[in-house]
């Protein structure tokens, strides 16, 4: 049983990029927006809650869950995006610790964007948090991942601020410099865990 780590940081932080060197250092990585995929594919309890709940105009023409349209209307929508949550977070959870205790390394990661704003950081023995700032990740957003303003802002507008993700870190990864930095950060992290939990 691994102890959990909750990795999280503001859409463009770096992430992705920091969850990769946990993997090539052999930890386990659990991706929630993975686990979300797979809860969600046709036949499951997840999917018929979800056509249920918002309409066949939610799935496409390949009989999947049209997760741009499905994110469309929970972004227009308080009351939408908490009946979705309602369906998706107790399984994905489940599943996630599920993972986690048959995981046998000291410690594994779970990313999850939404760490701090679902108060689940408090269920991780450690948060790490991938800092960098709002311009630079709207910058890089813009340039690597050709996502328009618009795009950027209606997400971020429901991310917590840099500011409310580093009051509840444990470890900070600075990732307001180059690409590089990142993995020598990882390492350190990955001695300082092994160390408090193996
Ligand atoms: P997240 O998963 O947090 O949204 P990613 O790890 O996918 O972020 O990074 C977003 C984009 O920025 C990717 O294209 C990534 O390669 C790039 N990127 C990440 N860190 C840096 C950095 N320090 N400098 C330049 N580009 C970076």
């Amino acid at each position: 049983m691994a102890t959990k780590i909750g990795l999280t940081g503001g859409i463009g932080s770096g992430k992705t990029t920091v969850a990769d060197c946990f993997r090539e250092l052999g930890i386990g990585v659990i991706d929630a927006d993975q686990v979300a995929r797979n809860l969600t594919i046709p036949n499951t309890t997840q999917f018929d809650q979800i056509v249920q709940c918002f309409g066949d105009e939610v799935v496409d023409s390949d009989g999947q869950i049209d997760r741009k349209r499905l994110g469309r209307l929970v972004f227009s929508s308080a009351q939408k995006r908490k009946r979705l949550e309602a369906i998706l977070h107790p399984p994905i959870r489940a599943e996630m610790y599920a993972r986690a205790r048959r995981d046998e390394q000291p410690y594994c990661i779970l990313d999850i964007p939404l760490l701090v704003e679902s108060g689940q950081y408090r269920e991780m023995a450690r948060v790490v948090v991938v800092d960098c700032r709002r311009e630079v990740r709207i910058r890089r957003l813009r340039r690597q991942r050709n996502l328009s303003d618009a795009e950027i802002e209606s997400v971020m507008r429901h991310q917590a601020t840099d500011q409310q993700r580093l009051a509840v870190a444990d470890d900070v990864i600075d990732n307001n410099g180059a690409i590089e930095n990142i993995a020598a950060q990882v390492r350190a992290l990955h001695q300082t865990y092994l160390a408090l939990f193996a």
